[in-house]
């Protein structure tokens, strides 16, 4: 695709840790062309260089450094919005957008468990698309829609669980998550609170944990999503680490499975994004570590250019069948490259064509 034909595109949120994130991951982007950077009134007016607090390894991009921030309003342009807004005002100015005909894919958690909206793992439920004509319709939308990404660490979660379901089904889960300070945002957690230490409470997420995988492992029948009827249990922990979050999983099965079965599902895992060479698609999808200490936050996160998850210590479970230890980078697969891989399944399903 030349650059001329590519699809002009907007960050809400641009100068926080996802929108950085999504700023690094557009450039030089086959189909997507970054043209607006939007945030709050704060930094409206001004420019990148000057109201971002820049934290991503590497240089800020030469090109967007003297860019001015627009406001988080209808009339950016471009056609194709990415939104890493926080939640007290994601909901509504995602819906404004939508509105005036933009294509929204967005991080936050506001419109997640709608009944209309997708919750989409490309490699998991990239049939729950399908249910964007109904959004069009019910809401009274000519051309524009939302489509979300889960939170960070449901995305890990769920996309280990999906090769587990089709090949042996899932009878219940229980994980606990070691989380990354940047799933805070920036500044995040004082350094007070985190150095020598582990806090055992990340608010709201263990709710969204153990809603948002019956969602996307469900099914979409007759406009209507059907939720995976499984019981999840989640405990979540902020750990002093910048970047990864690590999550130790237990899963009783459908059926007996073997740990050769086991590795095998794991190691065999492609979906659509891998078949139809989506440019963001890691492949694998998971990578199977075999050592005894990995997957690990510091070594592992960046698999597969950070899209990849680490899966490692798979092993038998004395109190359900299995556990193991996935790893996924939370601002890249948990955040930012999540919706831009969401954003090229649209794309390539010739969703964003109006
Ligand atoms: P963050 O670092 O706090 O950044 C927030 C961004 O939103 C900044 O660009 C800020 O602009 C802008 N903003 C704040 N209030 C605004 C307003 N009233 N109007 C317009 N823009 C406003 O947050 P984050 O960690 O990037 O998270 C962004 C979203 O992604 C959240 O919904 C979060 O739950 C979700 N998420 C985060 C992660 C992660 O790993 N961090 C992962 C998955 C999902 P100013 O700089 O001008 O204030």
């Amino acid at each position: 695709m030349g650059a001329e034909s590519k699809i002009k595109t907007g960050i809400l949120g641009a100068t926080g840790a996802v929108g950085q994130r999504f700023v690094q991951l557009l450039q030089g982007h086959p189909w997507f062309e970054l043209t607006t950077l939007a945030a709050s009134s704060r930094s409206v007016g001004g420019t990148y260089v000057e109201t971002c607090n820049w934290k991503v390894s590497g240089d800020m991009p030469e090109p967007v450094r003297d860019w001015t921030i627009a406001p988080c309003e209808p009339g950016l342009d471009g056609r194709l919005i990415f939104s890493a807004l926080p939640a007290d005002v994601a909901g509504e100015i995602e819906e404004d957008f939508a509105r005036a005909g933009y294509y929204v894919f967005s991080n936050s958690g506001n419109h997640r468990m709608d009944p209309d909206v997708p919750l989409l793992i490309p490699e998991v439920n990239p049939d729950h698309v399908a249910i964007l004509p109904h959004q069009q319709r019910t809401r009274g939308w000519d051309r524009g829609f939302i489509v979300t990404n889960p939170n960070c660490s449901t995305i890990g979660l769920t996309l280990a669980l999906k090769p587990l379901q089709d090949a042996f089904g899932l009878e219940r889960v229980m994980v606990t998550t070691l989380q990354a300070l940047s799933g805070a945002g920036y500044p995040g957690l004082p350094s007070l609170d985190m150095v020598d230490n582990v806090v055992p409470y990340i608010g709201g997420e263990e709710l969204k944990m153990e809603s948002e995988p019956a969602k996307i492992l469900g099914k979409l029948e007759n406009k209507a999503f059907s939720n995976a009827t499984f019981p999840l249990s989640a405990h979540c922990n902020r750990v002093a680490v910048l970047d990864g979050h690590l999550e130790c999983v237990s899963v009783k099965l459908g059926r007996q499975a073997s740990l050769e079965e086991m590795l095998a599902a794991f190691r065999a895992f492609r979906a659509e994004p891998q078949d139809i060479s989506l440019p963001t698609a890691p492949d694998p999808p998971i990578v199977l570590r075999g050592e005894d200490d990995r997957p690990q936050p510091r070594y592992d996160r960046s698999v597969g250019n950070g899209m990849a998850l680490a899966v490692g210590r798979v092993r038998e479970c004395p109190v359900l069948d299995y556990k193991f230890v996935v790893l996924s980078h939370n601002t890249i697969r948990g955040a930012a490259g999540a919706s831009i891989l969401n954003a090229e399944l649209l794309k390539a399903k010739g969703y964003l064509n109006g």
